[in-house]
C-alpha cells in the first residue's frame, strides 16, 4: 500500500495534468475518438519517433559508467591530466558487436567494440577501441566495402559467408585479424572476460614536449574466457542479449568488472627505422620489443538508467583528444577522426555533443552556433577574432602535438619495410601463441564457416589464404572442407 501513496500525477510533456492513463477521449463510450485528445496524440507521435537510426556498424551494444584510476607514474610519457599520478576520472564504456543489427545475438562470432569516454578535467577524451589489437584493413578506402561484405546482400537481404570470404581472401592484409576472429577470442564468454585495445597507435607528449608512440591494452581482471562455436550458437538461440544481461546483472549485484591499462611505448624516433610500419593497423608490436607498462585501472560500477539517452545516444569519436594525446599517421585512425563525428551528426544531428552523456564536465567556450536541437544558449559575440571579450585561443600555452610529413600526392600502400608482410604475424599466432587444442578449434571454426555457403572459386582462395598463414593450417582446412562436402 505505502509504496503507492506518494505516486506522482501523470502529465503531458508540457507538464499539464492528464485526465486518464487508460482511456482516449471519445464521443460517448462507443463513439469515435476526438482529434482534440492532445495527450493521446502526443503519446502516439512520440511512440512513432522513438527509434533513431541504428549505428552502422556496431549497432548492437551496451555498457556502463565507471571510473579510471591511475596507479603508476607515466608522466614521463604524457602530460594528459587523465594519466597523471593519482588522477581519478569518470568514464563511460560501450561494448558492441560489429556486423549485427540492434536486435542481433550478442554471441555471434565477431570482433567487439570497446569504446571509452573519459570525462577529464581537460575535456572529453575518447578511445574507440576493440577487443582485438589489429584490424581487417589498413586503408580507410576499403573500410566501407569490408563492412558491406559482413552485412547483408542486396538481393535476399541475407548475410553471406561467400561474400565475407571473397572480400577477406582478396584482401591479404586481413589475415591476422581473421585468424584472431576464427580463434577462441572470436566469441568472448562475456564483455567482462575480454581485453580492450586501442589497436591504433597514438602519440603521447610529455610536459617537456617529448613525443612517444603508444598502444593501449586494457587487460581484463576477470581473466579471458570464451564460448566455443557450439556454446555461442546455443546462447544465440536462447538468450540473444546474454552479454548485455551479464554486465548489467554483475554491476547491479555490486560485482564491478575492471581492466588494468597497460601501454606499449615506442620512442618517437624508433618509428622511422622500426622493422615494419608501426602505424599499420593490421600488426601488433611484439611485447618483446615494446613491453607493457602499467598505467591504471578502469572499473565499471554504475549501470545506465535510461538505455536510450545514455547508451543509444552515446557518441564516441577518436578525435576527442586532450593535451598530451594526439593521433598518429595510421591512415585508418586519421579517417576515423572524420567519420565518427560525421556518423553522429547523421544519426543525432549536429548538436549531439549537448546530449548530457556526450557533454564534457568542463565549461565549453566554442563558436559553434544554432542547428537542430541546440539546447545550450549561445551568447554574443558569435565570431572570432573579436574585440568584445569573446573566447580567444590560447596559442601561447599550446604545445604542438603533430608530426612532420611531406611528399608527392599519391594513392599508394604504405612504403614496405623489411618485415612488412601480410601473413607473418598471423602465422606467429597460429604456431607460437595457440596450443594444440586451440589450433584444433581454429581449424574447426574456419571449416564450419567455409562450409556455410562459400562457393568456388572463393573456397580455393581461402585454402591458399590459410596456407599463406601456415602451410599445415591450410592443408587441414582444405581436408576438413572437402570431408564436410562429401
Ligand atoms: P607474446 O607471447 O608476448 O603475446 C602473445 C599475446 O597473444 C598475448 O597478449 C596474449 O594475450 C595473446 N593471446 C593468447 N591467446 C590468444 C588467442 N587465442 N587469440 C588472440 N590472442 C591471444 O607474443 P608477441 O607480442 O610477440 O605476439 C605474438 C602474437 O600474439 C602476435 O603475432 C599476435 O598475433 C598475438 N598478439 C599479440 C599482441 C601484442 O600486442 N603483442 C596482443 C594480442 C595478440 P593474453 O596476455 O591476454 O593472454
Amino acid at each position: 500500500m505505502a509504496q503507492h501513496e506518494h505516486r506522482l500525477s501523470t502529465t503531458t510533456d508540457a507538464g499539464a495534468l492528464v485526465e486518464s492513463d487508460e482511456h482516449s477521449l471519445t464521443v460517448g463510450p462507443d463513439g469515435p475518438i476526438l482529434l482534440q485528445d492532445h495527450y493521446l496524440i502526443e503519446q502516439m507521435a512520440n511512440f512513432n519517433r522513438e527509434r533513431i537510426p541504428e549505428r552502422q556498424p556496431h549497432a548492437k551494444g551496451g555498457g556502463a559508467f565507471g571510473h579510471f584510476e591511475v596507479t603508476s607514474d607515466v608522466s614521463a610519457y604524457t602530460r594528459a591530466a587523465v594519466f597523471q599520478p593519482g588522477a581519478r576520472t569518470d568514464t563511460l564504456i560501450r561494448f558492441s558487436t560489429v556486423a549485427g543489427e540492434r536486435g542481433s545475438p550478442d554471441t555471434w562470432r565477431d570482433p567487439r567494440g570497446f569504446a571509452l569516454k573519459f570525462y577529464t578535467s581537460e575535456g572529453n577524451y575518447d578511445m574507440v577501441g576493440n577487443n582485438t589489437p589489429v584490424f581487417f584493413v589498413r586503408d580507410p578506402m576499403k573500410f566501407q566495402h569490408f563492412i558491406r561484405s559482413q552485412k547483408r546482400r542486396a538481393d535476399n537481404n541475407l548475410r553471406d559467408h561467400d561474400m565475407q570470404w571473397d572480400f577477406w581472401t582478396l584482401s591479404p592484409e586481413s589475415a591476422h585479424q581473421v585468424t584472431w576472429l576464427m580463434g577462441d577470442r572470436g566469441i568472448p564468454r562475456s564483455w567482462r572476460h575480454m581485453n580492450g585495445y586501442s589497436s591504433h597507435t597514438y602519440l603521447w607528449i610529455n610536459a617537456g614536449g617529448e613525443k612517444f608512440w603508444v598502444k593501449y591494452h586494457f587487460k581484463t581482471d576477470q581473466g579471458i574466457e570464451f564460448f566455443t562455436q557450439d556454446e555461442g550458437d546455443q546462447m544465440a538461440a536462447t538468450d540473444t542479449d546474454y552479454h548485455q544481461r551479464d554486465l548489467y546483472e554483475h554491476i547491479a549485484a555490486g560485482q564491478y568488472p575492471s581492466w588494468t591499462l597497460k601501454m606499449q611505448i615506442m620512442p618517437f624516433e624508433d618509428a622511422k627505422t622500426y622493422r615494419f610500419n608501426p602505424f599499420d593497423l593490421t600488426k601488433v608490436w611484439p611485447h618483446s620489443d615494446y613491453p607493457l607498462v602499467e598505467v591504471g585501472r578502469l572499473t565499471l560500477d554504475r549501470n545506465v538508467s535510461d538505455y536510450h539517452t545514455e547508451m543509444e545516444q552515446a557518441a564516441f569519436e577518436p578525435n576527442n583528444l586532450v593535451p598530451g594525446i594526439a593521433l598518429s599517421p595510421d591512415k585508418m585512425l586519421l579517417a576515423r577522426g572524420f567519420s565518427y563525428s560525421d556518423a553522429h551528426r547523421a544519426r543525432m544531428g549536429v548538436n549531439y555533443k549537448q546530449i548530457p552523456v556526450n557533454a564534457p564536465k568542463v565549461p565549453v567556450h566554442a563558436y559553434s552556433k544554432d542547428g537542430t536541437m541546440r539546447v545550450v544558449n549561445v551568447s554574443d559575440p558569435v565570431y572570432a577574432p573579436n574585440s568584445k571579450g569573446g573566447p580567444k585561443a590560447d596559442t601561447e600555452h599550446h604545445q604542438p602535438d603533430y608530426w612532420y610529413a611531406d611528399g608527392d600526392l599519391v594513392r599508394s600502400a604504405y612504403t614496405l619495410r623489411e618485415d612488412d608482410d601480410d601473413w607473418g604475424q598471423a602465422g606467429t599466432m597460429v604456431r607460437e601463441v595457440l596450443d594444440d587444442a586451440a589450433r584444433e578449434r581454429l581449424v574447426a571454426n574456419i571449416v564450419g564457416h567455409l562450409l556455410d555457403g562459400v562457393t568456388e572459386p572463393v573456397l580455393q582462395h581461402a585454402f591458399q589464404y590459410w596456407r599463406n598463414v601456415d602451410k599445415d593450417l591450410g592443408d587441414r582446412v582444405e581436408a576438413g572442407v572437402r570431408a564436410g562436402q562429401e
